[in-house]
């Protein structure tokens, strides 16, 4: 037959196929594994910390590894780290406040959201946790609450107006 090829010229680009299958295997694998330096065990990319120094953008060394490293590392220098961190929150007590409280201004909107978010994911959890310390000390919180309320008398009040007018709404509607 004209035109058709040769049964060794298959083989060729058959091998090629293969050759370029395997490559592309290795490739994947150098891409998607690495093996740590530490620990000698071969880990999902992921597992690896970024590090921009690194030709592949990873550390050598496993994020177990580095966590393990840095516990070995304060429990050796507990106290040492503990005082420089005081010295630290001494020396920059203002200026983290102010921080702070700029912080908090400027998010705002999302800090509530965020907070909001964290309460209906725990509420079970929260109600539970109040209902015991309500039980344990009931004489305690009606006092506070009594004192609470005379304290807030006048917001209490337009509360209660004001609940009572949306009810009231409501009623109507329904
Ligand atoms: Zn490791």
């Amino acid at each position: 037959m004209k035109g058709a090829k040769k049964s060794y010229e298959f083989d060729t680009q058959y091998s090629d196929i293969e050759k370029e299958l395997e490559e592309r295997k290795n490739r994947i694998k150098t891409i998607c594994f690495k093996t740590c330096l530490k620990c000698g065990e071969t880990k999902f990319i992921f597992k690896f910390s970024l590090d921009k120094r690194n030709t592949d953008g990873r550390t050598n060394v496993c994020k177990n590894c580095r966590v393990s490293e840095a516990e070995k590392y304060y429990y050796k220098n507990k106290d040492r780290i503990l005082i420089r961190n005081k010295i630290y929150r001494d020396n920059n007590r203002r200026d983290r406040s102010e921080y702070f409280k700029k912080y908090q201004e400027e998010n705002k909107e999302r800090l509530k959201r965020l907070a909001k978010k964290w309460y209906k994911k725990n509420r079970k959890t929260i109600k539970k946790r109040n209902l015991e310390y309500y039980r344990a000390n009931e004489e305690a919180c009606k006092q506070r609450r009594k004192l609470w309320i005379e304290k807030n008398k006048e917001g209490v009040k337009k509360y209660n107006r004001e609940y009572k007018r949306k009810h009231k709404i409501l009623r109507a509607v329904i």
